[in-house]
C-alpha cells in the first residue's frame, strides 16, 4: 500500500470549517487505499500573532523562547485535524515534532532536519490510522524545541516523504500551483504545469514563498515527486520534477521578488588578501545568510565590500562587524534596509543569449535604477529601491511575455 504525504498550509486550515473541508479530502485518499500522512501548519495568522506577542514583550526576543512559543501554533492544528478525521470515522493520531521525533540541529529559528525516526509513524499507519504531524517544528539532541524557519512546514512534509519513501508529496495551499510570478502581484501570471527542481530552488530562494527552499532541496536530493495544488479546488497543480521529465523548456520560467533585503557596505578596507574572509567569516559564524556580494577596488589601495542579507539580520550583521571594522582599520560599515531583489529564472537561459539585455532594457525604460547585479547559470538578480518592486516584476513579466505561456498550455 502506497504512502502519500499531504501538507496543508495556514489558509487551508485557517478555520474549523476549512479543517473539516480538507479533512474530507484526506478521507477520500484513505478510502482509495492510501496510507496518509498529513502535515499541517498553524492556522493562518497564528504564527504572526505569536511573533507579535513576543515583540510586545521585548524588541529582540531570544531564539530559544521564540521556538517554544511559535511551535504551539502547529500543535493546535494537529489535534483539531485529527478530531476532524475521527468525526469522519477515519482513525487518526496527532504527532508533535518531539513525538515523531523529527530531530534537528540546534540553530533555533532556522534549524535543519538531521534525522527522522519513522517507526512511530509507520506503526500508526500500519494500524490503519492517519498520522497528523505538526509541521515547522523539531527537537534537537538535548530535547530543546526548534523550528525550521518561516514556511518550514513544507520542509517537514518533504523530509517525511523522503524518510517514508512516499509515492508523492502534495503541498496544498491557497493558489492552484506555481505561477510565472506571484499571482498577487501580477494579475496575468500563468500557472506552470511542470517545473524542474533546479528552477524551483532558484524561485524559492529568491522570493516565491509558495514553497520553502529547504523543502525543494530535500525533494531534489531524494527525487521526491512534488505537487503544489489548491486545497480549495484541487486540480492538477504544478509538478516539480527532474529536468529529463519535462519535454519542452521555455526560455524563462518565472520572475520573483524579495522585499526586505538589506545591504551592508564596509567602506575603505585596506586592500590585502583575506579581506573577504575577515568580513564574511564572522557573518557566517553568526548564522547569517549572505546573498549577493560585490567588491569594488578603489584607487587609493582600499576597497569597498557590499553584501546583502535578510533585513531581520541587519542589526546583528552591523553588531558583528563593528569590531571587525576596527581590527581591519577600515573606514566604516553602513546598512541600508530599503532594497528589493528582483530575479528572472529559467533553465532555458543556458542556451539563449540576450536575457540580461532584455531585463536591463525593460527596467531602464521604466527609470528603475539597478544597484547590484548577480547571476547564476539559470538566474539573473538585481537589487533596486523597494518602492519599485511590484512595478519591476510586472515590467519583466510582460517583457518576457510570460502572460502568453498560460494561453499556449
Ligand atoms: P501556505 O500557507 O499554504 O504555506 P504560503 O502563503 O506560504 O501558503 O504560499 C502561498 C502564497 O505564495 C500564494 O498565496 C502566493 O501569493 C505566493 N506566491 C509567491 N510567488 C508565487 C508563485 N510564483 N506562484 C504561486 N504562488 C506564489
Ligand atoms: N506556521 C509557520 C509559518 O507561518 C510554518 C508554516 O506555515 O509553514 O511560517
Ligand atoms: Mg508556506
Amino acid at each position: 500500500m502506497s504512502i502519500i504525504v499531504e501538507k496543508y498550509g495556514g489558509t487551508s486550515v485557517g478555520s474549523i470549517e476549512r479543517i473539516q473541508s480538507v479533512s474530507k479530502n484526506v478521507a477520500k485518499q484513505v478510502r482509495q487505499g492510501y496510507k496518509a500522512v498529513v502535515v499541517v501548519s498553524a492556522m493562518s495568522g497564528e504564527t504572526n500573532r505569536l511573533v507579535a506577542l513576543a515583540k510586545s514583550m521585548t524588541a529582540r526576543p531570544s531564539d530559544r523562547e521564540m521556538d517554544t512559543l511559535l511551535s504551539t501554533g502547529e500543535q493546535v492544528t494537529i489535534a483539531l485535524f485529527a478530531l476532524a478525521l475521527q468525526n469522519l470515522e477515519i482513525p487518526a493520531q496527532s504527532f508533535t515534532g518531539f513525538q515523531v521525533p523529527i530531530v534537528t540541529d540546534s540553530v533555533h529559528s532556522r534549524a535543519r532536519i538531521t534525522n527522522i525516526e519513522v517507526e512511530s509513524i509507520l506503526a500508526v499507519l500500519n494500524a490503519g490510522k492517519v498520522a497528523v504531524v505538526a509541521g515547522f517544528q523539531g527537537i534537537n539532541s538535548t530535547n530543546e524545541i526548534t523550528t525550521l524557519g518561516r514556511g518550514g512546514s513544507d520542509t517537514t512534509a518533504v523530509a517525511l516523504a523522503a524518510a517514508l519513501k512516499a509515492k508523492e508529496c502534495r503541498i496544498y495551499t491557497d493558489v492552484d500551483g506555481v505561477y510565472t510570478a506571484d499571482p498577487r502581484v501580477v494579475e496575468g501570471a500563468s500557472r506552470i504545469p511542470k517545473i524542474t527542481y533546479e528552477e524551483m530552488l532558484e524561485m524559492s530562494g529568491s522570493g516565491a514563498k509558495v514553497m520553502q527552499i529547504r523543502a525543494v532541496e530535500f525533494a531534489s536530493k531524494y527525487e521526491i515527486p512534488l505537487r503544489v495544488l489548491s486545497s480549495f479546488e484541487p486540480d492538477e497543480g504544478t509538478i516539480i520534477t527532474k529536468e529529463e521529465d519535462i519535454m519542452e523548456q521555455p526560455k524563462i520560467s518565472g520572475i520573483t521578488s524579495v522585499d526586505g533585503e538589506a545591504k551592508v557596505t564596509v567602506r575603505g578596507v585596506p586592500d590585502r588578501p583575506g579581506i573577504a574572509y575577515s568580513i564574511l567569516g564572522p557573518i557566517s559564524d553568526a548564522h547569517i545568510n549572505v546573498d549577493m556580494i560585490v567588491q569594488n577596488i578603489g584607487t587609493d589601495e582600499t576597497t569597498d565590500l557590499t553584501f546583502t542579507v535578510n533585513q531581520d539580520d541587519l542589526h546583528t550583521a552591523l553588531d558583528v562587524l563593528a569590531p571587525v571594522v576596527r581590527e581591519l582599520d577600515a573606514e566604516t560599515v553602513v546598512g541600508d534596509k530599503n532594497l528589493a531583489k528582483i530575479s528572472v529564472i529559467g533553465v532555458g537561459m543556458r542556451s539563449h543569449a540576450g536575457i540580461a539585455t532584455t531585463m536591463f532594457k525593460a527596467l531602464a525604460e521604466k527609470g528603475i535604477n539597478i544597484q547590484i547585479i548577480s547571476t547564476s547559470e539559470i538566474k539573473i538578480s538585481v537589487t533596486i529601491d523597494r518602492e519599485y518592486r511590484e512595478l519591476a516584476v510586472r515590467t519583466l513579466h510582460s517583457a518576457f511575455r510570460l502572460e502568453e505561456r498560460g494561453k499556449k498550455e
